[in-house]
């Protein structure tokens, strides 16, 4: 699909938000490489959207660029009716940028460092609140360096507030984060949400796309695929679900393009991601097929389709390659 086709999906219409966020036409080379190839969307006030990709995609490219630390070479930004091209400093004040945990200061005390990012702004919030709302009082006097990965992850976000901005930019959060941990994160986020906060969000995982967004643009390549809230992209497939399968021997993709109720294949070596829309009659099917050894399938996994279904729907590659 051409950039330029991708408009900003069906809820912008419907919620009839004005938005904060316009992005038109954005590009960003590095030498050769198109890193961000013309995109456009929207956002309007108080969603969540996301930026959802496999690595390289552009999402942080695309992410500094609106952010204003790095220069695009086409495109327009409006950011809080303020173009962010060619007046950056106009909305600096109003935003929240996370910087990735690697990037604090290791020796710096939680609360000092809270304290620095504060001194920035002409209107901080107070610190004591942040640091209780971040579970992070208890450790308000220890140095950065002693801190889990979530509390580190928390502290990112909390410098992010300082000002009480009214978008917030997260790139990849979680990345790196236990399974206990990005929960809690989600939770955190959820607080901001219910604050009306806008906040938009880079990430690799499908189910944090799934989990936070209101709507997600599935980026590959410097291009959106598909943008719109999950749901309706999984209902936008021609399918419900997918069997993956595999074979010890080899199998012609014609066979399994053959398969009841199938509607698109993908294959990897002796593998084979099938779509269907029936998944009884597929499985029935695929129970006969035998490969060039005379051998039934060997491994089966069976799924209701999900947002990353929509990006191998697209590319033909999973996310996490
Ligand atoms: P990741 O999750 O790995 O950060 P991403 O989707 O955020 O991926 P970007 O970091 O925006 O992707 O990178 C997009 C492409 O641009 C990649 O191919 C990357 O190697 C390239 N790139 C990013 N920054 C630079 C740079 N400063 N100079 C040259 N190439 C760059």
């Amino acid at each position: 699909m051409a950039i330029a086709d991708v408009k900003p999906g069906k809820s912008d219409a419907v919620s009839g938000r004005e938005s904060v966020l316009e992005v038109t036409g954005l590009t960003k080379r590095y030498g050769r490489l198109t890193a961000v190839d013309g995109i456009s969307f929207a956002v309007p006030r108080g969603e969540t959207f996301g930026l959802l990709g496999p690595n390289g995609a552009g999402k942080t490219t695309t992410l500094e660029i609106i952010e204003g630390l790095r220069s695009p070479d086409a495109g327009q930004i409006t950011l809080l009716g303020e173009d962010a091209v060619k007046n950056r400093r106009a909305v600096q004040e109003r935003i929240g940028v996370q910087l990735q945990s690697q990037t604090l200061w290791v020796e710096l005390t939680v609360e000092e460092t809270l304290k620095l990012f504060a001194a920035v702004f002409r209107n901080p919030v107070p610190i004591q609140p942040l640091m209780e709302r971040f579970s992070l009082s208890e450790k308000r006097g220890e140095l950065v360096r002693g801190l889990s990965g979530g509390q580190k992850q928390r502290l990112s976000v909390a410098t992010a507030l300082v000002n009480d901005p009214d978008i917030i930019f997260l790139d990849e959060p979680t990345t790196g984060l236990d399974p206990s941990a990005r929960q809690s994160f989600w939770d955190l986020i959820r607080e901001l949400q219910a604050d009306g906060k806008t906040v938009i969000v880079t990430t690799h995982y499908m189910e944090e796309a799934e989990a936070l967004c209101d709507r997600v643009a599935i980026m590959d390549r410097g291009q959106i695929m598909a943008l719109d809230t999950p749901r309706q992209l999984v209902r936008g497939l021609s399918f419900d679900s997918t069997v993956e399968c595999g074979f010890s021997g080899s199998v012609p993709v014609g066979t399994m393009e053959a398969l009841p109720a199938v509607r698109e294949v993908k294959s990897e070596d002796s593998a084979f991601i099938l779509f269907t829309d029936d998944v009884a009659a597929t499985l029935a099917g695929l129970m006969e097929v035998r490969d060039d050894a005379g051998q039934r399938v060997k491994s089966l996994h069976v799924r209701t389709a999900t947002l990353e279904d929509v990006f191998i729907s697209h590319t033909g590659r999973r996310l996490r390659d």
